[in-house]
Order: structure tokens, then sequence, then C-alpha cells
């Protein structure tokens, strides 16, 4: 199924650059932390001294196996690492290392969900490969008066760019696939998918046609991170494409650059093909060979994959497909759902997904923060879905307790309720008693009322709950009031 826009079919690719989580480089013992001074974690190798050799971070390794066992894709039992040649102050060597012809992943693929709600639509997204290869360094052009400084930190970090097939139809579902795939690297644990640093960042691969129509010269803008930029630049490159058609020009194949101060893609080179590169096995290394065994040992350290999860949410705790898909677009809501419903019971499972897509993502929303930082535990809202459950307390005094958890306090939901007297009042002697005094102390709205204004009865309902600090159950109140007020 696919929109068109002017009678044009949109064609969208993506490569992505997933920063791998290990402890040091991918040919060399150097660190990759994030933010050190310039130059202090290169090494002889990522400086690229003359007599230097790589060696294969095994970490790294292991990283493209997990991700390759978690997309269902092929891995290599033997793979080969390539010289991609190209001049650049930020790469003393004059190539990256890389893989070409034989990437140590290909095929598999990854499902994602497109839009929210219930016009909400599943999409499969193939994979034509994933690779291991170095990230180059970087060129500083800020504080150097006029000058660029180079810093070889990032020399040598390793990546897994991982390729699509040309699936997406729309920015929306470009948008879709890089969000499922930036939530499984996180969820296997092999990039921690912060984009502000450039831990994952994407190209997308852009063109337009005819339906039905041979693919359209594409257009590769690169080095997205954000997934808004993601979505803008698209949309903007993909006006640009069309409206260029329609003037009579052909599209040149190209790279470009999205400026997100004007909204904009302009290109930045014309596209190298692949022999402009001069690919070769690098000699220095061996072929990467990847036992069965490894693999094997690989899968049973994998935590259960989301779209397995995502199935037993369904079945087991009876969620929608929708909620399904939201507790497990991230790792740490699934863990936090998990723990959560062993305590609260299956029978909350609803409730307690409610809880999580509405106040806490509301709040974790409004206050900037990822779920990783939610100040509440899964303890403290399943005892909250108890009580609920048990009216103990109402559903709003609910949101009040929920207040309070989240302000502060390692207190318990029960701790909140009894020290705060939210305690639901269900002693009809005890609300009797209450309404009595406001009957008392309003006796013009009960006049009002017996004069047959509707609004005056509310307004004494509202009185009474005013009274219990909204602990009374308001269907009971409204059935005491009404039988007091016909006595
Ligand atoms: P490279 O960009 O390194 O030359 P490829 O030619 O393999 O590599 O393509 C890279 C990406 O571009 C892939 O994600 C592929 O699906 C996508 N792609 C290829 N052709 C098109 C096209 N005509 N329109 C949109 N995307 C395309
Ligand atoms: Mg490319």
């Amino acid at each position: 199924m696919s929109m068109l826009i002017n009678g044009y079919e949109v064609v969208i690719g993506l490569e992505t650059h997933a920063q791998l989580q290990t402890q040091s480089k991918i040919f060399s013992g150097a660190s990759i932390a994030f933010g050190a001074a310039p130059n202090v974690q290169a090494c002889a190798v990522d400086i690229a001294l003359p007599g230097v050799l790589p060696v294969l971070n095994r970490e790294a390794v292991v990283c493209a196996i997990k991700f390759g066992l978690a997309v269902g894709a092929t891995i290599a039992p033997r793979s080969i690492f390539a010289r991609k040649h190209y001049f650049y102050p930020d790469l003393p060597k004059g190539y990256q290392i890389s893989q070409f012809e034989a990437p140590v992943v290909s095929g598999g693929g990854l499902d994602c969900q497109v839009g929210a709600g219930d016009t909400a639509i599943r999409k499969h997204v193939r994979l034509t490969r994933a690779h291991l290869e170095e990230d180059a360094g970087k060129s500083l052009h800020e504080d150097f008066h006029g000058r660029t400084g180079i810093d070889l930190n990032r020399a040598g970090t390793p990546l897994l760019e991982i390729v699509t097939e040309p699936d997406m139809r729309s920015s929306a579902e470009a948008v879709a696939y890089a969000r499922a795939l930036h939530a499984l690297v996180r969820w296997i644990g092999i990039c921690d998918g912060n984009m502000q640093e450039g831990s994952f960042r994407c190209d997308a691969n852009v063109s337009v046609r005819r339906p039905g129509a041979e693919l359209g010269t594409r257009r590769e803008i690169k080095n997205l991170n954000s997934f808004r930029f993601l979505q803008q630049a698209v949309d903007y490159e993909i006006e640009w494409q069309i409206n260029e058609l329609e003037e009579g020009r052909a599209i040149q194949q190209a790279t470009v650059l999205f400026d997100p101060d004007t909204g904009e893609t302009r290109a930045m080179r014309s596209k190298e093909d692949a022999h402009d590169y001069r690919y070769f096995p690098d000699p220095d290394l061996l072929p990467l060979a990847i036992s069965p065994e490894w693999i094997a040992s690989v899968k049973s350290g994998l935590p259960e994959l989301p779209q397995s999860l995502r199935h037993r949410l369904v079945t087991e705790y009876g969620l929608s497909d929708y909620d399904a898909a939201i507790l497990t677009a991230q790792r740490e809501m699934a863990d936090f759902f998990l723990r959560a419903v062993t305590i609260a019971g299956s029978t909350n499972a609803k409730s307690l997904a409610n809880w999580l897509q509405g106040e806490v993502a509301a709040r974790l929303n409004r206050e900037e923060r990822e779920f990783d930082k939610v100040p509440i535990s899964p303890e403290q809202l399943a005892g909250l879905v108890l009580r609920i459950a048990d009216q103990t307390i109402s559903n709003s005094i609910g949101r009040k307790v929920f207040d309070a958890l989240w302000q502060h306090s390692g207190d318990s939901a029960d701790e909140i309720i009894e020290k705060q007297g939210f305690r639901q009042i269900t002693d009809s002697v005890a609300v009797e008693r209450l309404i009595d005094e406001v009957l008392a102390a309003n006796v013009k709205s009960v006049e009002e009322f017996r004069a047959g204004k509707e609004k005056a009865f509310n307004a004494l309902v509202g009185q009474v709950m005013k009274a219990t600090k909204g602990t009374a159950n308001p269907q009971q109140v409204n059935a005491l009031l009404l039988a007091k007020l016909k006595e």
C-alpha cells in the first residue's frame, strides 16, 4: 500500500550507523568513551603510524552476531574486511576498514509500527546487510580561527552499518523503521542509541517514481541524528525532487546535507560509485570466521526479543496489539511492566499498561526524561493499581497518590494512602453524617433543588465530595444525597 504525492511514489532506503558498546576500539585497545579531550584516546593504530597492525575486537563481532540473530538474518561463517579508500584530513590511513563483498550479516528484517492508536499499521522492512567498520576522526572547525583541528578520538570506534532494501514509501515509514531499529539495538544492548552524541545516525536514500516504473535516481541525505530531522529532511527532499521532475529537470545522483536551521537539503558532492573507493581485502586482517558454536553461545545470552515478548503480552496478558507494541518499544518499559505485573497480577495488566502509556508517559514527556529515568518503581505502581482495583481508593484519588509517588518519597502507595487519609469512605453512616452537615450549611441550594433546579444538586454533590477530601465514592454520594433530599 503506498500513498502517491502528485502522482509520484516515494522510495526510501536507510543506512544506519550504530556505534557499538564495546570497551575499546574495533582494531586497537584505545578507549571509546565519549567526551575526552582531543586526541587523548588515539593510540598508534588509530593515528596510523607506519608499521602498526590492526587486531579485531572480539566484542564488536559479538555485537554483530547479536544483531544478526535479533533480525533473523544470516550470519556469515566467513566474512572479509576491506579497505575503502578516500582522502579526508581526519582519516590518516587514507582508507577506512569496512566490509564490502562479504559482510558479517545479510538479510533479515524488522517489523515496525507506523502511526499511533487505532490507525497504526505494521510494516515489514527487509534488511540487505549489516557490516562492521571503523569510524573516522573528527574535524573541528570551531575555536581555530580560520583553521581546522583534527581530533582522532573517534577514529577506530566500532560501528555496525545496517542497510535496508528500498522498502519504505513515506517519511512516516522511514521514521517508524528508524525508531524500531533504535529500540532494538538498545534492547539487545549493542548500542546506547544516544543520537546527540552521534551513537546512532541515519543516511536516508530518497527517490521518487511513477507507480510501476523503474526505481528513480536517488539522492542520499547524510548523517541525520534525530527522528525529527529524518522526517523533515525526507519530506523536503521528496518535494524538491518532485518539483525538479515537474519542471523537466532530471535528478542527479548526489550526496546531500540537511540544514536544520533552514529545513532544506543541499548537495554536498556528486555521489561516488563503489569502484571509486578501490575496495580490496585488507591484507593485515584475517578473514573473520564465526562458528555455529559461537553463534549458539551468543544466542543463549540474548534477552527475550521484542517481537516474542509482544506476542506473549497479547496471549498471556490479554493486551491489545497496540498496547503490546508500545510496551515493547523500550526495554526499560517492558522490564518495568513485567516486574509490576508479577506483583499486581495479570488481571491488572491492562490497568498497568494504561498507567504506563498515560500518566507515566505524559510526565516523562513533560519533564523531557527518558524511561530509564522514571522516578517510580514497578512495586509502587503495582501497589497503586491494586488499591484502585480493590476500591480502597477511586481513580481520581489514584492520580493524587501517583503524584505523591512521583514527586518524592520511597513510600509505597499504601503508606501514602494512610498518611494522607486517602482511603475511600464507603462507610455509609460516615457519609450520611457529612451529607447532613452539608445540607445544614447549604439551605439555599436545598431550596433551589426542591424548586426544580438540577444544577443545585450537582453543587451539593460537589460540597459533599469536598467535605470528604474527594475520598468518597461519587455514586454512593449521589444515591445517599438523593435519598436524603426526598425525605
Ligand atoms: P551506497 O549508498 O553505499 O552506494 P547501495 O547502493 O547499496 O549503497 O544503497 C544504499 C541504500 O540506498 C540502500 O538502503 C538501498 O535500499 C537504497 N537505495 C538504492 N537505490 C535506491 C533508490 N533508487 N531509491 C531509494 N533508495 C535506494
Ligand atoms: Mg550510502
